[in-house]
């Protein structure tokens, strides 16, 4: 831990990875959402997303909603470059991928549809399959 600038008071738990406290770095800059971590059991560095977190306290809490209002992709423009109304399909769709985004922290960069029924799905949805089709299973 000395050698690295780090801050004590923003611990999570990621059992996924060990049992012990980890804590964040700050922005890896490789996908929206990404966070870049430390773990001082093993003494390496990884990269996490919210939904990956298993318990934080709230000074995390907010470091990571404050990082994913930064970090939210850039809202569509039309052929002029400008932003399409609140009302237009495009506009409702990503806001409500941006929504997911703040629960998920996670972005699928491109397009994907779901596996079964062939919907478009989310950006920032973690799943396979759209939510009715994954409810089902
Ligand atoms: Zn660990
Ligand atoms: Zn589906």
């Amino acid at each position: 831990m000395k050698n690295h600038d780090l801050d004590n008071e923003l611990w999570f738990n990621f059992k996924e990875h060990c049992s012990g406290k980890h804590f964040i770095v700050g922005n890896p800059h490789t996908f929206h959402g990404r966070i870049s971590a430390y773990c001082p059991q093993k003494d390496v560095f990884f990269n996490v997303s919210l939904r990956e977190i298993d318990e934080m306290p709230l000074t995390t809490k907010y470091w990571i909603k404050g990082f994913l209002v930064g970090n939210e992709p850039a809202c569509p423009v039309d052929d002029e470059g400008d932003v399409f109304p609140r009302t237009h399909e495009e506009f409702i769709h990503w806001d409500k991928n941006i929504k997911l985004f703040h629960k998920t922290g996670y972005w699928y960069s491109g397009d994907r549809n779901c596996g079964v029924c062939g919907l478009k799905l989310l950006n920032s949805w973690t799943e396979f399959d759209c939510e009715t089709c994954f409810e089902k299973k």
